[in-house]
């Protein structure tokens, strides 16, 4: 486990597109973005809360010790309850496990599915409804002919669906 004093600024300085927001940035605004090890690139906004670490308390006692400065302080360490060790280390350890662009999946909402990005959920209904994107467009052409602005009409509750999830997927 690594543990640091901060999160470290992963400030991008040219143009990207938050996989979470489909929404592109461009370079002139340094804007925190955060990497998960599959791959997603999104804005730290979206980066999922972690959990308290569980250890145990003599673990918590060593990391204490190990970082600690001086005789005195190793007395101390040594001598507290396990309350006060647990309390020094909640201090001690106030900050992430991880880097920003090394995110395990638990803490991306992409991998975790907290938030669903149109391309996988597209993949798995294809999958689950046994379908291919030609089946799909074969129907929908079917439906709709030559009338995109029909099919935009009739997609309207659905697009609006996403469209708020998106502006609300700061909450998730
Ligand atoms: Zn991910």
């Amino acid at each position: 486990m690594k543990i640091r004093a901060g999160f470290v600024s992963n400030s991008s300085s040219s143009s990207f597109t938050c996989d979470v927001t489909g929404k592109e940035h461009d370079g002139e605004y340094e804007i925190d973005t955060c990497f998960c090890v599959n791959g997603h690139r999104f804005v730290s906004d979206f980066r999922l809360p972690e959990l308290p670490v569980q250890i145990p308390v003599d673990k918590m006692r060593n990391r204490l010790l190990g970082d600690s400065k001086s005789e005195k302080d190793n007395l101390g360490i040594q001598h507290a309850s396990d309350d006060q060790i647990q309390s020094w280390y909640a201090d001690y350890s106030d900050e992430s496990e991880y880097e920003d662009d090394d995110l395990p999946p638990k803490l991306c909402p992409i991998c975790s599915f907290k938030f669903g990005r149109t391309k996988d959920l597209l993949v798995y209904m294809l999958k689950r409804d046994g379908l291919t994107e030609e089946k799909l467009l074969t129907e929908i052409q079917k439906k709709f002919g030559g009338d995109y602005q029909t099919f935009q009409k009739v997609m309207r509750p659905q697009t609006n669906l996403f469209k708020k999830r998106i502006r609300t997927n700061m909450s998730i």
